[in-house]
């Protein structure tokens, strides 16, 4: 099988196994796993910022951010794609009581404009807005990246109106590649950030946490009540070094293997439309001979394998288990449809 569903279905590679297993380990809920220490201060470091936290998932990165800057009854301000809001259980309001305000954005992403006007005002009929939640790349906007002027415009109201400001950055490398940014810029303008090991970077578990030492030691202490506290765990963290130090610039060839796949798919009478490909995702919109349903089937007859969105939108997403020769398979079957 070929499988585009989604860049969390990579293997670790055997040099990244054999990094995994002489990585040594402790116990890190007493802080000492030599291995997830060095990552976390890896991380942290990658930014420009003092701490970070390994985590299981990039669910429980983003809700312990959101549990730390907020106290029940604040408000959150994020896109209404945003997986924080879609895709995290209604974590928000379990975990830490919060409402939502959701705004309309282009492909995922919000603007100053729309942050501000979102804002509450001082009254006590209104819920405190706390936090705005970011996310890039953006996952439904088909790995639309934030033009970075953007962000430094909502850093600045964030500031100005003492809110917080967090980005879900599961995908945050593939933007830096693809923008050829810096992390440490992200490190600036944001308290704390969520990086997921096991999407494009092809770690089999875990994220981590970063932003400040006084902010993660609070993180740290409701990763515990989450249940997110790991014994030795170090293996799993030795693969995100592994995959810090060899898996970032590779993401370019996922970006350019995505284009050739939007060019397949553009040629196609039963495609209306395709998402401007930026990074590693490719959202077509399907109409006609089939819908999105019925060429996912027929896809998945050709062994390959890709998720209907929604009745009209499949998902390709490229990875690093998607070699050359499985991209020109993938190619010569879509022409032939
Ligand atoms: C995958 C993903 C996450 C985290 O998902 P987990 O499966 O919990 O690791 C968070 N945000 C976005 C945008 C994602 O795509």
């Amino acid at each position: 099988m070929i499988d585009f569903r989604s860049d969390t279905v990579t293997l670790p590679t055997p040099e990244m196994l054999a990094y995994m297993h002489q990585a040594p380990v402790g116990d890190d809920v007493f802080g000492e796993d030599p291995s997830i220490n060095a990552l976390e201060a890896k991380s942290a470091s990658l930014f420009g910022m003092e701490a970070g936290l390994f985590c299981p998932s990039g669910t429980m990165t983003n809700q312990l951010a959101i549990k730390t800057h907020t106290q029940a009854g604040d408000e959150v301000i994020c896109e209404e794609l945003s997986h924080v809001y879609q895709y995290e259980g209604g974590g928000i309001a379990s975990n830490s009581g919060c409402s939502v305000k959701l705004l309309q954005g282009n492909r995922g992403r919000i603007t100053a404009s729309q942050v501000l006007a979102a804002i509450n005002p001082e009254d006590v009929h209104k819920p405190i807005s706390r936090l705005i939640s970011l996310e890039n790349t953006c996952n439904r906007g088909g790995g639309a990246c934030y033009d970075f002027k953007e962000l430094v415009d909502i850093q600045k109201l964030a500031k100005t109106h003492h809110l917080a400001l967090h980005l879900d950055g599961a995908r945050i490398f593939n933007a830096i590649v693809h923008k050829k940014e810096d992390p440490k810029q992200y490190g600036q303008l944001f308290d704390s950030i969520s990086i997921c090991l096991s999407k494009g970077l092809g770690a089999p578990v875990g994220s981590v946490l970063v932003g400040n030492a006084a902010f993660i030691k609070k993180a740290r202490r409701w990763r515990k009540v989450f249940g997110g506290g790991m014994r030795q765990a170090g293996s799993l963290a030795a693969a995100g070094i592994y995959a810090l130090d060899h898996h970032v610039d590779r993401l370019k060839q996922d970006h350019e293997k995505a284009l050739l796949i939007k060019e397949a798919l553009v040629k196609k009478d039963f495609v209306a439309d395709v998402f401007e490909v930026e990074t590693n995702i490719v959202i077509a919109k399907i109409e006609g001979k089939y819908n999105a349903t019925q060429l996912a089937a027929l896809l998945k007859e050709h062994h390959i394998l890709v998720i209907a969105m929604t009745p009209a939108l499949v998902r390709f997403v490229l990875h690093l288990d998607i070699t050359d020769e499985m991209l020109s398979t993938t190619i010569a079957t879509i022409e032939k449809l």
